[in-house]
């Protein structure tokens, strides 16, 4: 038996891990969940799902979810963020699921990754804003890494077993990120400063939590994802290419020297990768309905624009620069993302903001993780001063 740990076990991700776990009850057991506020939807997946123990994020949340539970003597409620980490760490715990939105995922993901647990990396907030940190914990600590992300996933089924050891003597020559281009890959431009949040929310493959939906409209979530590819592969950002594809049936592509291209298909449902690296190296079923290719019929692709995606090529140019710009710009994203979710700004602010953020922001080559919290900060204050000034 395996014991299990959720943070984020509210979300989309997390839901989707219950499910896959509830198919497997022979083999793994769940030992703690964790969420920010939501205490009605806590307390269903506690009477549901059986943990041990359940952490509320929010000191208060956790409070009313304890007296809403009174009838489950065995449950230990946790309140506040440092439970976070002590239940993603905890010596009952074998396998962490990383899957809270947002720069205050990095913590209790590190703290899973210094206990050297299996940690299935949803969270690709932590990895852009602390990328060298976190892989050289990972080592350190002889974690076992697992992508969740489907890109990355599919990019680890679709790379040599001994990758590690070197993409090029390996004879990897590219990696291919691919993406659908989200809702408004073929919007007039001139639209997109009218764009609402239910329509950037709105995704036409993908259902997901409104952050990564916002991020996959404006196309961030590539840019993301690139910066979270070039930490968990060790590959220069100039050897991935991002490839529109707007079906998501392949979630990415590794290239050969021999000239193979190598793809990882599926229909677009999370828990396939959730399942992958839950049984890595083994297989075990996700509850995932088998693709019909002859249903899907085209598969297409299209190169991404960067005209109409800005992002994309500051996600590019932080990368380039290294050091905290990639934190900087993580931070700003989600506050001109959050900023845009309350209707205080327009969609096409969202990249506006992000890059006057990095203009203004200076940032410096370090590993100090208090020093990249620092300029995470800096930059959610320059981002949030920039709003509140119009
Ligand atoms: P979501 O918004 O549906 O869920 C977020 C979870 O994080 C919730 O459980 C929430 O309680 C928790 N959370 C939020 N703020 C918190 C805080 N301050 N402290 C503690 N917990 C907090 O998000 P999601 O779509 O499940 O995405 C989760 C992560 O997985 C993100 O980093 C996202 O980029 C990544 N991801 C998601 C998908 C997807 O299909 N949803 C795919 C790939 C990667
Ligand atoms: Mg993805």
């Amino acid at each position: 038996m395996k014991a299990v740990c959720i943070l984020g076990a509210t979300g989309s991700i997390g839901q989707s891990t219950l499910d896959v776990l509830s198919r497997h009850q022979d083999q793994y057991q769940l030992y703690a969940v964790t969420a920010n506020t939501q205490v009605d939807k806590m307390a269903e997946i506690c009477r549901r799902y059986s943990p041990q123990v359940a952490v509320m994020a929010d000191a208060e949340s956790a409070s009313l979810l304890q007296a809403q539970l009174t009838d489950l003597p065995h449950l230990q409620v946790l309140g506040g963020e440092q439970a976070l980490g002590e239940v993603s760490a905890a010596a009952e715990v074998d396998v962490v699921m990383a899957a809270i939105v947002g720069a205050v995922g990095l913590m209790p993901t590190l703290s899973a990754v210094r206990a050297g647990k299996r940690v299935l990396l949803a969270n690709k907030e932590a990895l852009v804003m602390a990328g060298h940190l976190f892989m050289h914990e990972v080592s350190k600590f002889n974690a076992e890494l697992l992508p969740i992300d489907s890109e990355h996933n599919a990019i680890f089924q679709c790379l040599p077993g001994n990758y590690p050891s070197g993409l090029k003597q390996n004879g990897v020559t590219k990696i291919l990120l691919t993406g659908s281009g989200g809702p408004f890959r073929e919007t007039p431009l001139e639209q997109f400063s009218s764009i609402t949040p239910e329509q950037a929310i709105a995704h036409p493959n993908w259902s997901m939590g409104p952050k990564i939906s916002v991020d996959s409209a404006t196309m961030m979530n590539k840019g993301l994802e690139l910066i979270e590819a070039c930490w968990l592969f060790d590959v220069p950002h100039y050897d991935v290419d991002i490839v529109l594809h707007p079906q998501s049936i392949i979630h990415s592509m590794v290239a050969y020297s021999d000239g193979s291209v190598l793809a990882q298909m599926g229909l677009p449902d999370m828990r396939t990768p959730i399942a992958n690296a839950l049984g890595w190296p083994d297989r075990i079923v996700s509850g995932v309905e088998p693709l019909d290719l002859v249903q899907v019929s085209q598969l297409n692709f299209e190169q991404a624009d960067e005209n109409r995606f800005p992002c994309l090529r500051l996600a590019r140019q932080a990368v380039e620069q290294g050091g905290t710009s990639m934190a900087i710009l993580n931070a700003a994203n989600e506050i001109a993302v959050q900023a845009f979710l309350q209707r205080d700004i327009a969609f096409t602010q969202i990249a506006e903001l992000i890059e006057n953020t990095m203009n203004h922001v200076q940032s410096r080559q370090t590993d100090n993780l208090q020093e990249i919290l620092q300029d995470d900060r800096k930059a959610r204050t320059y981002t949030q001063q920039t709003i509140l000034n119009g």
